[in-house]
């Protein structure tokens, strides 16, 4: 008799669903043989890495064979100055979602729980099983709202037990590009109980240039509490060297470092990371490109009929207003990689990210020649 190796697995193990990725663009090419794929699917920035930190990696090649500095002494003091935050609030990550599992590993478990929205972002509920606490799904703003499918707030707050450890919110928030106000968000904050710790995800943060948006690293001082998350794969184009940071309580960092894998970031990570800082032209080049593009892409889907949920980060999700998925395989026919959202319970909505303007218009023409 065969064992169902599943069945042996943890409990909360055996109900996690795999984290479904953009489709690669190699992987595409092989199924069909095609050339010219365009990728719109990861939110990547079509820019690139900076110039600067390519040449960083460069000069390290020839160094592999030993391991990266553990304690990432450089990118975190490089941080420090850059954030003007202290180095003992600062945790490294292997992608942010390392860090996003490191909270879990060190503060939920069997008979805790964690509260983040309908609609959230995928690995909370992951990182949140896979050690075997719950999760507590609050209601997200109706389709109606002026901030359709975006966290509620107040949702949230219900959703807060005596068993609740950690709080995840994105913002902006993937797959949806909401956000919340920095008025809404302070008064949440006020409203949580100090033992609950507040992750706010930032990982577009550099890219949002709306008003009233804020920047939670602010609230340090006077919420403990709040843990603060952001990345070197959107803005910064490092998403296959996969690193990113904690900003939160010296105590906290602390405590994640304890889980914390000793060489979680790796020696080429660790560099180009820290080129990518000192390089705000390629940053502030960035911005423009997304907030040009952002508007192009908007007026166009809209052009062809669909509507947008409001969106601050370098993606837009777009209700093709019938299920999604015979138009995203459509769209991978002609050579077009979008992201299904159904997995997140929007199964007529395909997010895309936003792309240089030639990227744009051939996503733009790709679903007006797809569409039913
Ligand atoms: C992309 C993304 C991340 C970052 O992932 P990395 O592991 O840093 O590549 C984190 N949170 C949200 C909401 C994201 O969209």
């Amino acid at each position: 008799m065969t064992e169902s190796f599943l069945s042996l697995a943890m409990p909360g193990i055996q109900g996690l669903q795999p984290y479904q990725p953009g489709k690669p663009i190699d992987e595409l090419e092989r199924e069909l043989g095609i050339t010219n794929t365009l990728k719109l699917a990861s939110n990547e920035n079509p820019l690139g890495p900076s110039p600067a930190a390519i040449a960083a990696i460069q000069g390290q090649l020839g160094e592999l064979h030993l391991y990266p500095d553990g304690n990432g002494f450089r990118l975190k003091q490089a941080l420090s100055r850059c954030l003007d935050v202290p180095v003992e609030t600062l945790t490294l990550g292997n992608g942010s979602n390392d860090v996003l599992d490191l909270i879990a590993r060190a503060y939920l478990g069997p008979g805790r729980n964690a509260v983040f929205s309908q609609y959230a972002f995928a690995v909370y509920p992951i990182s949140t099983q896979a050690v075997g606490a719950e999760s507590r799904v609050a209601d997200a703003n109706n389709a109606d709202h002026e901030m359709p499918y975006g966290h509620n707030l107040q949702a949230i707050l219900e959703q807060i037990d005596d068993h609740t450890s950690v709080v995840f919110i994105a913002n902006p928030n993937n797959p949806t590009g909401t956000w919340l106000r920095s008025n809404e968000l302070e008064s949440f904050l006020v409203s949580v109980p100090r033992h609950v710790l507040v992750v706010i995800d930032e990982a577009y943060f550099e890219y949002v240039q709306e008003p009233g948006y804020p920047n939670a690293l602010l609230w340090r001082a006077q919420y403990p509490n709040l843990i603060v998350t952001r990345t070197f794969s959107k803005i910064y184009g490092l998403a296959g060297l996969r690193v990113g940071y904690a900003i939160s309580h010296p105590e906290v960092a602390d405590t994640l470092n304890r889980v914390r894998q000793p060489f979680n970031v790796n020696s080429l990570a660790l560099l180009a990371a820290e080129a990518s800082l000192d390089d705000e032209e390629h940053v502030a080049n960035s911005i423009l490109m997304n907030l040009a593009g952002q508007q192009k892409l908007k007026s166009g889907l809209e052009a062809i009929g669909l509507s947008c949920i409001p969106s601050v980060g370098n993606f837009i999700t777009a209700d093709i207003g019938c299920p999604a998925l015979p138009v995203y395989e459509g769209l991978l026919r002609l050579g077009v990689i979008v992201r299904p959202v159904a997995n997140y319970g929007l199964p007529n909505h395909l997010r895309i990210t936003v792309g240089r303007e030639q990227d744009n218009q051939r996503v733009l023409q790709a679903i007006e020649e797809v569409l039913p």
